[in-house]
């Protein structure tokens, strides 16, 4: 029988759990870790609130989740509550699946003072990640800046400019609808290093801006290369590049009837974050011009003004002690997933913060067969004790874990408690989320 640990339940985790049933049957037994009571990692604290089919996806994983041979270890931190030598000890493979759960830090002056956070934070905020439910950031000034030109950065715009009403069917929560009705923002500025040709945003994802209740896309024409060079784009890029075109064409009489902005500055790069009495009050931005792909600075600065800057420039996976790291990629130190023989990673922990939800499916696969690899070579060591030697230590440690079918009670409660227009109301507290594991 085959001992599997799997550290983190977002996709890449339970991709791989499924790839160890497909590979060996019922001669496996999975035990998957996570940090919260609740699994599906970004799935349920990352992925957009209004976007309900995407975080639907989760329901794919319950086949595998519910399975004999498969268990929800939740509420044990890996690094604190039991170490990686531990686990390593008590089954044929260890994977650590932990994501990239931290932001990427800017490296500006100023990027501490209040009203600047990264997205790992603000996105956190309003999806109810335990860890961020308390940041209540300051919607009372009129301007807001995202930084990044990825789908996060549209992301956090989309959701400062909706309206209660648009939030309507999404798992927004409480706290943040409440913050979000009252917000003074009137203009938000969407900062890029490069240009049109460069963003990252899907094509889905920057329609959807075209259609806000009180808020208009701008961008310059001046920034939009000749219609001609759009040919050499990618057919995504390009459909993605024909919305930035069709924002810049919105007529102003049309703009007259909305009441917030969502503007693309593109090659503009912060150098500086500006506050008064510790509070962001601007972002000094240099233009910058393309050479050979690359944003340049041109000498040439401006400050757009900030009550709020929220930075969309990535994320990297936080340390777990005894485990080597990669400081400067933001990630596990591994050789196509390989950290050691019996030490592996995959999806964003593996690969760094790059990549949607599939992306993390042939991962787990391909994790599986290096492990199977290194089995049969005798490189990592099978016929350890797994589960059994874990449920000990839990015992003896005084765990609380909370499985899949008490999660399934969490859920239960979470939709219970919706208000009348969302499918649910998260607990954004771990020992609330215990609480009703319990029932
Ligand atoms: C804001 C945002 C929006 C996104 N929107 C989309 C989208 O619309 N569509 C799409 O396809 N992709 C989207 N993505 C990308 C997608 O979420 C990722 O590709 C995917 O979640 C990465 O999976 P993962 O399993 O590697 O990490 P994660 O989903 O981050 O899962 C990691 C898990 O590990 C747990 N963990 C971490 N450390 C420990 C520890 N020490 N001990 C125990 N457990 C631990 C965490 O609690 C978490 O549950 C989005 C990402 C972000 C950040």
């Amino acid at each position: 029988m085959r001992q599997i640990a799997i550290i983190g339940s977002g996709p890449a985790g339970y991709y791989t759990a499924e790839a160890a049933q497909k590979q060996w049957g019922e001669d496996v037994v999975v035990d998957i870790f996570d940090r919260l009571p609740v699994p599906f990692g970004l799935i349920r604290t990352g992925v957009a609130p209004d976007h309900q089919s995407i975080k639907g996806v989760s329901r794919r994983y319950e086949a595998v989740a519910l399975s004999d041979n498969v268990r929800f270890i939740g509420n044990v931190t890996v690094g604190e509550d039991v170490s990686i030598a531990e686990l390593e000890a008590m089954y044929d493979a260890v994977v650590l699946a932990t994501g990239a759960p931290y932001d990427k830090k800017l490296g500006l002056e100023g990027e501490d003072l209040a009203g600047v956070h990264g997205s790992a934070a603000f996105v956190g905020w309003y999806n109810g990640h335990p860890q961020f439910a308390g940041l209540d950031p300051d919607v009372s000034g009129g301007h807001a800046v995202v930084i990044g030109n990825g789908n996060v950065a549209l992301d956090v715009a989309r959701i400062l400019a909706k309206t209660r009403g648009e939030f309507a069917g999404s798992d927004i929560v409480g706290h943040a609808l409440d913050i979000l009705q009252q917000s003074r923002i009137e203009q938000i500025t969407i900062l890029g290093r490069r240009g049109p040709h460069q963003i990252a945003m899907t094509t889905k994802e920057l329609g959807e801006l075209a259609h806000l209740e009180r808020a208009c896309p701008r961008v310059d024409p001046a920034d939009l290369p000749d219609e001609g060079e759009d040919a050499l784009l990618e057919p995504g890029q390009r459909k993605s590049v024909t919305h930035l075109r069709s924002f810049a064409a919105i007529p102003e009489s049309h703009r007259a009837d909305k009441d917030m902005e969502i503007e693309f500055d593109f090659f503009a790069s912060p150098r500086r974050i500006l506050g008064d009495g510790g509070k962001v009050t601007g972002v000094e931005v240099e233009r910058t011009k393309l050479d050979g792909g690359r944003a340049v600075g041109t000498g040439e600065t401006y400050v757009v003004p900030a009550s709020l800057v929220v930075a969309c420039i990535g994320y990297q996976t936080s340390p777990i002690p005894g485990v080597p790291f990669e400081e400067s990629a933001g990630r596990f130190a591994n050789v196509d997933g390989r950290i050691l023989p019996g030490l592996y990673c995959v999806g964003w922990a593996r690969r760094g913060p790059s990549g949607t939800i599939g992306t993390n499916r042939p991962d787990g696969f391909s994790i599986i067969e290096r492990i199977v690899e290194d089995l049969a070579s005798g490189a990592a060591k099978g016929g350890k004790p797994g589960r059994a030697a874990f449920d000990a230590l839990a015992e003896q440690r005084s765990l609380k874990i909370v499985r899949f079918r008490d999660w399934q009670n969490i859920d239960e409660a979470e939709k219970a408690n919706a208000r009348e227009d969302s499918p649910r109301e998260k607990f954004v507290d771990v020992g609330a989320m215990i609480e009703a594991a319990k029932r």
